[in-house]
């Protein structure tokens, strides 16, 4: 397995493609649609004598398009077979429906979350350089959890991780227990639960369910979609279950300050004033969180605006420490 890596100024930057070798020649995630990155896969491709033409195989974990973007592309080339979760593949293959039907689920959460009409103009001018850069259309055949393909070299086995996405699948090598995550488990940042993929039901749970399946899997390396290998993803799954425990508790504090109040004005106490992708992100996690402890008890919500109860505000003031359990 080789590791490619893209440069990219968009959305979280730093993609990592993964290059086969073996009887079939595959790719796991192929970067953005720009001209730049399109390049450098290309470069790195060619230092191990591979062309787009030789691509027999492109599994995407997920259909964000700093993953997914390329695919189209390179199945023209080669007519490589480029499999992905159902979930995530009517938007990968381009299917007008599912972008209508993902733009229309995004409008009515920015509603839900309380975001200012003059922010919600700014994220979709962004958010449609991020659509410009798919290329639209690949034909897609769809995977499901425990699927396994023979690649020679090695095979992959698929791990639905849901969470970020709907469609969100790592790939686990048995043969030497590591796993590709793309954006499940990364270094350095966690991944965006809420706002990346305003599809997801219970998107938190869904992600802590995830982290826990990939911690107890006890992999000896993971292979993110961005950035450097992860050493001990076990310990690393731990640490983003903390981190939201964490937040979780910050959340909690922010309403006990602000009183009722909406998710974008719990974002703004997060994170203060936000640019770019961010919009997006900022208040999409504080809704997940939101969401998940209203239907803990631990918050009550009423005409889209949140707020302690008191046996939530008496635990808050008795408790010790900066996390709350989920
Ligand atoms: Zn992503
Ligand atoms: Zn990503």
């Amino acid at each position: 397995m080789h590791r490619i890596t893209l440069g990219n100024t968009y959305f979280e930057g730093e993609n990592d493609a993964y290059l086969f070798t073996g009887a079939e020649t595959a790719l796991v995630d192929t970067g953005i649609a720009t001209a730049d990155t399109r390049e450098q896969l290309a470069d790195g491709l060619a230092e191990h004598g591979v062309e787009f033409a030789d691509i027999d195989a492109i599994f995407l974990t997920h259909y964000h398009a700093d993953h997914a973007g390329l695919a189209a592309e390179i199945q023209d080339e080669s007519g490589a077979t480029v499999h992905a979760h159902a979930e995530d593949a009517a938007l990968i293959a381009g299917d007008d429906d599912a972008w209508d039907d993902l733009e229309t689920r995004q409008r009515a959460a920015f509603e839900a979350w309380g975001m200012p009409e003059d922010e919600q103009e700014v994220l979709e001018t962004y958010m449609q350089a991020g659509v410009d850069h798919h290329t639209a259309g690949a034909e897609v055949e769809t995977f499901a959890d425990g699927d396994r393909f023979d690649l020679g070299e090695v095979t992959l086995e698929v791990v639905y991780t849901p969470g970020h996405t709907a469609g969100l699948s790592s790939f686990a090598l048995p043969e030497r227990n590591d796993v590709l995550t793309g954006d499940a488990l990364l270094p350095v940042y966690t991944p965006n639960v809420g706002g990346a993929d305003v599809r997801v039901g219970r998107p938190l749970q869904r992600y802590l369910d995830t982290l826990t399946r990939v911690a107890d899997a006890e992999f000896d390396r993971a292979w993110p979609g961005h950035r450097d290998p992860i050493d001990d993803p076990t310990a690393r799954a731990e640490e983003i279950i903390h981190h939201h425990e964490e937040r979780a508790h910050r959340v909690l504090q922010a309403l006990d300050d602000l009183g009722p109040a909406d998710a974008w004005a719990v974002s703004a106490d997060l994170f203060g004033e936000l640019d770019g992708i961010h919009i997006l992100h900022g208040p999409g996690e504080a809704s997940a969180h939101l969401d998940h402890l209203t239907r803990e008890g631990d918050v009550e919500r009423d005409d889209g605006r949140y707020s302690l109860p008191d046996e939530t505000r008496d635990r808050l003031q008795a408790h010790d420490g900066e996390s709350w359990p989920l």
